[in-house]
């Protein structure tokens, strides 16, 4: 007997028809004979819908209660699927996040697991019913709160309990067929990927792509738990999300051929930072980035000019989310006589491109291919980074989703079909 770990994310979820699909979904998995336990998300856009609510009666709602209220979508959630599945005939208990021993720090609204005691769980699981836990919550013991993991935790939540019940696998239910070679939404003709490393998904994950939220990828990698994200609304298989023991080797240590691109990522979510005119010293740089580590910013892209000869002046920029470009910005201009640069830009009309893919690291022409398929869609690159298996770019925020779609034709990402994109918002 296996035991599966299945999560099913708002759009799932969306309505009462729609749970009572996924509840007998999981009642077939539970009769073909395995062990169920599934982590649900809230129904549709309810969690949106209640900040939404919260900012109505507060501009900055108290974060501990704020935590307290977004849990309720998945508590709601969470009984009515235990309830179809009962219908249905068969044995459910709905469980908390802190019922199940998702315990957590103490940080509200961006929690991070610290230990997982599913005893309550495992106890539904003898008694031969199908355990169904909250996703996105959990509980910290040294100030008795409710917490949440952050948006999209669900994911997270999922894996987690896949590791600590050393399940088999667990399979990450969305509103696409699986992990696509680039948002179907932006690219239409898409391609499934059948199997990815973890490494690569994280590096797509990292980039933009929103299908697993990344903390789960992270999970899932440190703890060797094997992923298959697949959609709920057809039987077909996904796409796994592996950890090779060896570079070549799948998880069976059978070889496998690694495609050489395994996708594209874009975001749209990061602001550009230009420190103009800043003395090409020893120190400069250490002393801007400690600035903008005080603010708890993210830094991503940092690129530093050739200073001119004439006046020993470089310019520094660097990628960042863009609710946190207004604190950086601050913070310098607070300190700019000290580390005495010459001013200060701000661009958030950005966007940024990710190529992901294991075999970048032998080919050398991959790079050329890139800037050569935007040089012909007319596409200027402001800045480069790279990484072992990773090429991003930042272009026009407008030019973005080209972007995409050329460089997906450019590496022979295509599909004949155009992918299906079943539900969701994309909110
Ligand atoms: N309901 C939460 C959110 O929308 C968690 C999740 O969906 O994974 O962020
Ligand atoms: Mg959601």
């Amino acid at each position: 007997m296996s035991l599966i770990v299945q999560k099913y994310g708002g759009s799932s979820v969306s309505n009462a028809e729609s749970i009572k699909r996924v509840a007998k979904r999981i009642v077939e998995t539970r009769k073909a004979g395995n062990d169920v336990v599934v982590a649900v998300s809230a129904m549709g856009d309810t969690t949106d819908e209640l900040l939404d609510l919260a900012h109505e009666v507060a501009p900055i709602p108290a974060p501990r209660e704020l935590d307290m209220l977004l849990t309720a979508g998945e508590r709601i959630s969470m009984a009515l699927l235990a309830m179809a599945i009962k219908n249905l005939g068969h044995e459910a208990r709905s469980y908390t996040g802190s019922q199940a021993g998702m315990i957590t720090d103490a940080r509200h609204g961006a929690a991070r697991i610290v230990d997982v005691t599913p005893g309550r769980v495992q106890e539904a699981l003898t008694d031969g019913a199908i355990a169904i836990v909250a996703g996105f919550q959990g509980f910290n013991r040294g100030t008795g709160d409710i917490t949440t993991l952050g948006r999209g935790g669900s994911d997270t939540t999922a894996v987690a309990l896949a590791a600590a019940l050393h399940a088999d696998v667990c399979e990450i239910y969305t509103d696409v067929d699986g992990i696509f070679t680039a948002d179907p939404r932006v690219v239409p003709h898409a391609r499934k990927i059948d199997r990815i490393t973890s490494e690569e998904m994280l590096e797509l994950a990292a980039a933009g792509s929103k299908v697993l939220h990344i903390r789960a990828v992270e999970y899932a990698r440190r703890h060797g738990v094997t992923l298959h994200v697949r959609t709920s609304f057809n039987g077909n298989l996904g796409t796994i999300v592996y950890n090779p023991a060896a570079p070549g080797l799948d998880e069976n240590g059978e070889a496998v051929e690694e495609p050489i691109i395994s996708g594209v990522a874009i975001d749209l979510s990061e602001a550009k930072i230009t420190v103009v005119g800043v003395p090409d010293i020893p120190g400069k740089a250490a002393q801007i980035f400690n600035i903008v580590a005080k603010t708890g910013a993210n830094i991503d892209m940092i690129v530093q000019n050739v200073s001119a000869a004439a006046t020993g002046l470089t310019d520094i920029s660097f990628t960042l989310p863009k609710s946190e470009a207004q604190s950086v910005l601050t913070a310098l201009t607070v300190e700019k006589e000290q580390v005495g640069f010459q001013s200060l830009q701000h661009d958030d009309q950005i966007g940024k491109l990710a190529l992901v893919g294991a075999g970048m690291r032998t080919n050398s022409g991959v790079s050329a291919k890139l800037f050569t398929a935007l040089f012909e869609a007319g596409i200027n690159i402001e800045m480069i980074s790279t990484s072992e298996i990773r090429i991003s770019v930042v272009t026009r925020a407008d030019t973005i989703h080209e972007a995409a779609r050329v460089v997906h034709t450019a590496f022979g990402l295509d599909a004949e079909d155009v992918a299906v994109v079943y539900a969701g918002t994309g909110r």
